[in-house]
Formats: structure tokens, sequence, C-alpha cells
């Protein structure tokens, strides 16, 4: 026996002990995939992203009126949903100066509106991550959409504002820009004094150095992107608070100060809204008026913008949304009913309660128009048809429905889904399931002939109750 045998022999035991441990943090080591490229939606494949979920955005701008610059420095807390090599964030246009993730500089490329990232180390299933991103340019609307310019946009006084949906916040901050993926909302945006900032939220310190103040609003609940909104003016602002100590805040565009009568009413829209929809969802609330023809008005979170053709018919539509469509959000675009029917049957709730209309007769009016007036569908519509029948069709349905289940039934069902999905998502089929669950009734011919079909219900659908001309 020699011992220096031996003693290699040991000392290879000891190496193959040593290396153990370091094969296994080997194969712990995460590797990962890249995260989906889309959020799902079929009518919209390209939006969104997959393989983790926003927590918190931190949106800081500099912003030039004079020169439409914008410098942005945007922060997402993300969780991933799956071992990440690589994940992608919605931007349209200007310039990516750099992206860390964790702090360590990620390499980036961009491909259509997508931001990819590939972090230098692979981000952990379940683990909670931030990304920096650091850009700037001149950030353009989109131009496609049947409503003209979606996203930001130049107001007629030289300011900027962002509106539109399905589609705006990848226009001015990296995001994933789909209505699943609702997170908390933070503004830092300096502007040239002269100017200022309205945003969603709760207003917090404004801070004013060299020509520059930053103004900071804050919305802590979950918020879709597309209701995320930043309008720069020279605003006249109102403020206020709810009975409930809720802050108002409300902006108006050199042009626009006539609105602030209407806007005087918005703690007796909000009363009566709650009346119907149950207690008020959100942390603040108020309006932005531009004085801009543009084509629709937003329901954008806290605070709708509003175009300058605005009437206080429209101001409850959009305050409705805070609760059908804000606080409880479509899970597919082709739930968008869930919104618009019912922000437009809030229009008919309150001129039934505050301006004596007969509903009834309202209906027997619109179904007198014709075979038109049914001829798209309320659910499943397909892409480029949300927003066909949900304003007229939409809250007929809606009075249809109060009719065939009465009036017990159909005010519980208004006030209590709200609660129920309060800060989330939720699908068209979920109510269908819910009206039959509170009415006891089976409702299926019901949504069938109202919601999925396109042409005029049945009679026995169409004339429920004593709705019988
Ligand atoms: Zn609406």
């Amino acid at each position: 026996m020699r011992v220096g045998k031996v003693a290699a022999l040991l000392a290879v035991v000891a190496l193959c002990v040593a290396c153990t441990p370091a094969t296994k943090s080997a194969e712990e080591e995460v590797h990962g995939t890249a995260g989906a490229r889309t959020a799902g939606d079929p009518y919209y494949p390209t939006s969104g992203n997959g393989g983790y979920n926003a927590s918190n955005y931190v949106v800081a701008i500099t912003y030039d009126p004079k020169t439409h610059h914008l410098d942005g420095d945007t922060t997402i807390t993300a969780k991933a949903s799956q071992d990440l090599s690589e994940f992608s964030l919605d931007l349209d246009g200007l310039d990516v100066r750099t992206v860390t993730v964790d702090g360590q500089a990620a390499d980036t490329t961009r491909e259509g509106g997508k931001l990819v990232i590939t972090p230098a180390d692979a981000v952990a299933n379940g683990s909670t991550f931030t990304t920096e991103v650091q850009y700037d340019g001149v950030p353009t609307p989109f131009k496609q959409t049947k409503l003209g310019a979606e996203g930001w946009q130049i107001s007629s006084s030289g300011g900027a504002f962002v509106a539109g949906e399905p589609h705006s916040a990848s226009t001015w901050y990296p995001v994933n820009d789909t209505p699943t993926d609702k997170a908390a909302f933070h503004l830092a945006a300096k502007v040239p004094d002269g100017w200022s900032v309205i945003s969603n939220g709760v207003q917090g310190r404004n801070e004013s150095k060299d020509g520059w103040t930053t103004y900071r609003w804050d919305e802590p609940d979950p918020i879709a992107s597309y209701l995320t909104t930043v309008g720069i003016d020279h605003w006249t602002m109102t403020t206020g608070k709810l009975a409930d100590g809720t802050p108002l805040v409300s902006a108006f565009a050199p042009g626009a100060e006539d609105k602030k009568a209407l806007e005087d009413r918005l703690p007796e829209i909000l009363d009566f809204l709650s009346s119907k929809f149950g207690k008020y969802p959100q942390d603040a609330a108020g309006g932005v008026f531009l004085a801009d023809k543009i084509n629709f008005s937003l329901e954008t979170q806290t605070r709708p913008i509003y175009a300058q053709w605005t009437d206080l018919s429209t101001i409850v539509h959009e305050n409705a949304h805070q609760w059908w469509g804000d606080s409880v959000s479509v899970r597919q675009w082709k739930d968008i009913c869930l919104n618009e029917c019912f922000a437009s049957y809030a229009q008919w709730l309150w001129s039934e309660a505050k301006e004596g209309a007969n509903l009834d007769d309202q209906y027997r009016q619109w179904v007198k128009k014709g075979p038109q007036v049914f001829g798209a569908k309320l659910y499943d519509m397909g892409e480029g048809n949300e927003f066909k029948a949900v304003y007229t069709k939409g809250p007929l349905a809606l009075h249809a429905l109060r009719r065939t289940i009465g009036d017990t039934a159909f005010f519980q069902i208004l006030k209590t889904w709200p609660a129920l999905h309060r800060d989330g998502n939720a699908a068209w089929p979920q109510f269908e399931a819910y009206a039959e669950q509170i009415s006891g009734r089976d409702l299926k011919g019901f949504f069938d002939a109202w919601f999925r079909g396109a042409t005029q219900p049945a009679d026995q659908y169409l004339w429920p109750g004593n709705l019988k001309p």
C-alpha cells in the first residue's frame, strides 16, 4: 500500500464531495424561457406581454410643450410568473437609451411595438423584479383607429393629453398594455413654469426649480393601462371633497371653462351612481375638460377626459365607468358590453330619476327604429366591432333584462356585481351566470337572443313584462 495512492484516492473522494453541491447549484441556476409577446387577447394579439404581472409603475417625464420633446424614466415592479430569460414591454416610437433589470444593465431590441429585454441574469419564477427604462423623443399618437388619433396628442392650446381605447399608454411610457395586468400608477411630470399637469388619482407634492415645476399624481389602486392619462396645459383647476372625504380635482383647458357648471354636479352624479352601483370604488374623482373636438370622451380612472362637446349625460356615462370598466375591467375586449352597456344604461337611469323620463316609452321608440338597431352582437362581436352596438342596443338589452327579472333582482345585481369583482377583471359569461343566480331564472334564451345574436330578438324576449306597446 502506498500512502500517496490512498491520499490521492481520499483527495478524489473529497473533491467529489465538494463538487456535488457545486453541480446542484449549477442545476438550480435559472435559465428560463422568453415571456410571451402577447397577453392572449384574440382581438389584439400583439398587445400585452406574458411571463410576469406588473404591480407598480413609476413614470417620470420631463416635457417641453415648445419642442414636444419628452424625456422619460419609467420603473416597473413586476412578479415573474415563469422563469424568464427574456420579456417584453409595449412601447411605440421613442428612443430607448438604457434599460436595467434589478439594477443590472440589460440587452434590448425593438420589434414592432415591443421593447424586448434580456436581463443579465434570468428572473426566477415567483420573484419580484424591477425594470427601469430611460427613453426620450417626440411622442406620436396612433392614427389608424376609426375614432381618429389615440394616445399622446397635442391640444389646441399647445399642451398635450393622452386618451385612447383600447390603447394609448404605450405612446408615452413602456407598459404591459393589457387590461388584465392592472397595477398602481405614479406620475412625476416636469413642465416649464406656466404649464401644469393633471393625471389619475391623488395629487402629490409639487416642486419648482430653475423655471420648471414637477407635478406628482398617485393612483395606488390597480389601473388598466388604457385608463391612465396625463394632461399638460394652462389648466384652471377646481378642488373639493365628496361627503366621505374623497378628494375632487377637475381641470379645465382654456376655452373649456364653461363646463364648470356641469362638473359642479359631480357630487350629485356620484351620489346617484353609488345609490345604484354601490360605494364609489375609486380613491379620487374629477374630470379633465379639453377644448379639443376629439371624437370621444374616455373614462380615464378617477378623472375622465372629456371632449369639447361633452354634456351632462356624458359625465354620467364616464363616471358610471368608474364601476363598470375601471374598477371591474374586461377580461378580453369581447367583454366590452360590461363597460359600455352599463355606462349607457346609467344615462337611462339618470334621466329616469332626474328628468322623469319614461324608459318603457324610450325603449319602444328605439325598437321602432327597426332591425338596424339589432344588427350587431353585444358579446363576442369580433375585432373592430366592439363599439358598434353597445351604446344603443346595450341599454335596450339591459332594460329588457330589468323587465324580465324585475326591479328587485335587477338592481341587486347592479349593486353587488361591482363589489364582487372590485379592482379585478370579469368576463361577460360570468355576468350571465350571476344574473341567473340572483334572479333564480334560466336566462339562456334571453342572453342568446340579446347579447349573442345579431337580429331582432323574438317577441318573448323583446317584449317582457308590460313593455309591449
Ligand atoms: Zn363608455
